[in-house]
């Protein structure tokens, strides 16, 4: 038995642990086996396809959108150049994506339902917090949080009944105190409704560890967290995380650049990003590696000079991926297979 099979035997052995000695809010669980709810619905996970793991069509501010649409263009005109852009990703094979933008990141639950339902794109939808607290949510508890986010995944998000598929939580390059009772409300809300978790976790200094440490702490079986933004990062800490239990998110690729690419960066490159992930498949791990852009389609229409550097580095947005990163890994030697399981089958185990 080498050391991942060993590995998959001591989670197998946690989880029928956790089974034996049910949380107890596991009661309170409505989520169906086998499906996943995205913003029209909840689906069979067969259906779920080829999927990008962590995109935002909105991201700003918390109540930005709703009270400003004038700064993302109109909300005419935006929904028209996101429904286009989810258009063009359907016809490039995309099936679904998932939507990691949180309240303090200023979701509009409503917005993301019509944008899915004119594009025919499949939305899953995110609770959780990123690193953007108001003072009400600063002063809330773990137990508060975790309550906040299992609300969101049993009863629906901004009074409607659409409910979050997902758990997004994260931390800058240092693990604060709202960040910590964050992480541990996503351990909690995650234990008591299956949900999975996916993180913004800075990978260059290191941080996943942090997250995996919190996480552990509160319980939770590595494989129900996915790393985020771990394409940016050393190839010892990705190996660390992965070989723990957690998938890594590859979800950040277009933030890399040429290898001249900008001085002052400490970014990888997109040539470094690849590699690293062409080491992690041949050692085995494309099992445990899903691929996004980040991309925000909201913030690449605001008018400044920061979106629009972004938007020169990477004229493709939510395309990245699929006309970039997943031809160039190929050209290195990738089969299509591993690529398949990475796009299709991780991201459907993730959410089993
Ligand atoms: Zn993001």
């Amino acid at each position: 038995m080498d050391r991942r099979e060993a590995l998959g035997h001591m989670l197998a052995g946690l989880s029928v642990a956790a089974a034996l000695k049910p949380h107890p809010l596991e009661a309170q669980t409505t989520r169906a086996a086998g499906r996943v709810e995205t913003v029209r619905g909840p689906i069979d996970l067969a259906r779920l396809g080829f999927t990008l793991s962590h995109e935002h069509v909105a991201a700003s501010s918390a109540g930005i959108w709703q009270a400003w649409p004038e700064f993302f263009g109109g909300r005419a005109q935006f929904v028209k150049v996101a429904v286009d852009q989810l258009k063009q990703a359907k016809d490039e094979g995309v099936d679904t994506i998932v939507d990691v933008t949180t309240i303090d990141l200023g979701r509009d639950i409503r917005l993301l339902e019509e944008i899915s339902r004119k594009s025919g794109m499949q939305i899953v939808a995110a609770t959780g917090h990123w690193i953007d607290p108001s003072r009400s949510m600063q002063a809330r508890t773990a137990e508060e949080l975790a309550d906040f986010f299992v609300r969101e995944i049993q009863r629906g998000i901004e009074g409607t009944d659409i409910k979050a598929g997902i758990i997004k939580v994260g931390t800058g390059n240092m693990v604060d105190a709202f960040g910590e009772k964050a992480l541990r409300a996503a351990a909690r809300a995650s234990k008591a409704t299956g949900v999975p978790i996916t993180t913004h976790s800075p990978g260059l200094d290191r941080i996943g560890l942090k997250h995996a440490e919190l996480f552990e702490s509160e319980g939770l079986t590595p494989a129900k967290a996915c790393i985020g933004h771990t394409d940016n990062s050393p190839a010892d800490y990705q190996l660390a995380l992965v070989k723990r239990g957690y998938y890594l998110g590859m979800d950040n690729v277009p933030r890399g650049g040429p290898p001249a690419g900008t001085p002052q960066s400490t970014a990888l490159t997109w040539d470094q990003r690849y590699m690293q992930i062409k080491a992690l498949v041949d050692a085995g791990f494309a099992d445990r590696m899903m691929i996004g852009n980040d991309h925000s389609i909201g913030m690449s229409l605001q008018p400044t000079a920061n979106e629009k550097g972004r938007l020169a580095q990477n004229p493709d947005g939510m395309l990245f991926v699929t006309r970039k990163t997943l031809p160039a890994l190929k050209a290195i030697g990738i089969p299509d297979q591993a690529i398949r399981t990475m796009m299709v089958d991780v991201p459907r185990r993730f959410f089993a």
